[in-house]
């Protein structure tokens, strides 16, 4: 068994008003090319600003992955040569990153592992190449959009601490969430707002990266198939060659895109248009007061609640979810009840239907009303579903629906008794069998008592007189 060890470095685009370095507004649906200016195209003799509200964001999320904000860092020119990088450099961080030493936690079947993250840091996004064949289909082009170049990135880069695709996943998903939280992304994969290359390695190999992992399902599948594909050179007693590996998600392999030998040197130096960062410790201060609960501090807060740790990850991960829960919580309902029912019935609804929660006219007050509802016996848990559906749909309250469709429990034992006999005078054969000892029976009485009530018996009363008739002879 060859142990993987795997490492991720995430970049993530900043919901910032305006670029890194430039005023030009962030926007990712405008006309090609018309969010530019010098600055972010490059040209000779224009000068870098920094983003005020870029630097608060990365403090946020520093503070968020517990990482140390360096009290000076340094932007860096990585110089490398690439149409979508007019400027020539990239400005990113070297040697005196924003911040670094931090984590975050996953759920793993064993339970919380934490996964270190080395660091933080800022640099600016480049242009987008749009690559394409010509309608002749005689030759190909290629096109650049500049509106995304000086967008401000993020750097995040794990401690190769995660063992299994799964883990590299779920790292993904909590930093993701955590993103979302502090409202400083939309860390949307698909959109590219959140880009991933994972490195790896196992046990007495050398390591390989893959590039550009655009989703959480090529993030896994790649791993899926870097695993075996070293594993079966190791076994045959072959090399892992260091390289830069492409994943194509049409054939799910991947494929060498460079070796270590030809691995760019970038040839680093310090920015000299931008002056080296101080960031102040009120300001650092300030950030942290701001700063709403994060998914993990939820997660701790529903377990007290009495909530499975799976089910207290999927509301924390969920900020919607989340908040309509909390609401329910401040009107003061059991948690452990209403987290049934949202993670269970009203969940499954949601998901069908491909909707949020704020999506549906089910209000936290009605939700609450239901759970006590339930929990005075007044309706069975079969009809509660029923109720729920509804409410789900129109909005109404749960009070509502049940003197509507008449759903009320029956407690009314006169009637229970008729509906009993009258099962037991049309089942003779099993009341038989029932007393001849095969007291399995007895489900099928009971749900045949149900059917004819329409789900509304009291089942402990029905139980009682079940057993009172059927001892009779
Ligand atoms: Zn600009």
């Amino acid at each position: 068994m060859f142990k993987p060890t795997i490492g991720l470095e995430v970049h993530v685009q900043l919901k910032t008003k305006s670029k890194m370095f430039c005023s030009c507004p962030v926007e990712f649906k405008a006309e090609p090319n018309s969010l530019v200016c010098p600055v972010c195209l490059g040209l000779p003799g224009s000068l870098p600003v920094l983003n005020r509200q870029a630097v608060e964001f990365t403090i946020a999320v520093a503070l968020a992955l517990h990482c140390q904000i360096q009290p000076f860092s340094q932007f860096h020119r990585k110089n490398y040569f690439y149409p979508d990088l007019p400027k020539g450099y990239q400005i990113s961080q070297y040697d005196l990153p924003f911040s670094t030493d931090g984590y975050l936690l996953i759920e793993t079947e064993e339970g919380e592992k934490k996964i270190g993250i080395q660091r933080v840091h800022m640099e600016e996004d480049t242009a987008k190449m749009i690559h394409g064949v010509s309608i002749s289909r005689t030759s190909g082009y290629s096109l650049i959009d500049f509106n995304r170049s000086g967008v401000p990135l993020l750097e995040i880069v794990s401690r190769p601490d995660i063992s299994t695709p799964q883990e590299a996943t779920s790292y993904l998903s909590e930093l993701r969430s955590i993103l979302r939280t502090l409202g400083v992304s939309t860390a949307n994969m698909e959109e590219g707002a959140l880009r991933c290359d994972v490195n790896i390695s196992l046990a007495g190999g050398t390591r390989t990266e893959i590039k550009n992992l655009n989703s959480f399902h090529s993030v896994r599948k790649a791993l899926e198939y870097e695993i075996k594909r070293q594993e079966e050179i190791l076994r045959g007693g072959g090399e892992v060659v260091q390289e830069t590996r492409h994943y194509d998600e049409r054939t799910g392999v991947t494929i060498p895109m460079r070796t270590k030998e030809e691995a760019e040197d970038y040839r680093y130096f310090p920015e000299p248009d931008l002056v080296p960062l101080k960031i102040e410790q009120t300001w650092i201060e300030e950030v942290k007061k701001r700063m709403p609960e994060l998914p993990e501090e939820k997660r701790r807060r529903y377990r007290e609640l009495g909530l499975f740790p799976a089910e207290a990850a999927t509301l924390a991960n969920n900020p919607e979810l989340a908040d309509f829960f909390d609401d329910c919580l401040s009107l003061g309902a059991p948690g452990k009840e209403v987290a049934n029912l949202l993670l269970s019935e009203v969940l499954k609804f949601l998901n069908s239907r491909n909707l949020a929660i704020t999506e549906v006219p089910l209000y936290p007050k009605n939700l609450v009303e239901l759970v006590k509802i339930l929990g005075k016996g007044e309706i069975s848990s079969k009809i509660g579903k029923v109720v729920l559906e509804e409410m789900l749909q129109s909005g109404e309250s749960p009070g509502e629906i049940i003197h509507k469709k008449g759903l009320s429990q029956i407690s009314d034992s006169d009637q229970i008794r008729k509906w009993v006999e009258e099962v037991l005078r049309e089942n003779p054969e099993q009341v038989n069998q029932y007393r001849q000892g095969k007291e399995q029976v007895f489900g099928f009485f009971v749900g045949k008592v149900m059917k004819l009530s329409g789900g509304r018996a009291n089942p402990e009363i029905l139980n009682n007189i079940l057993k009172e008739l059927l001892k009779k002879q």
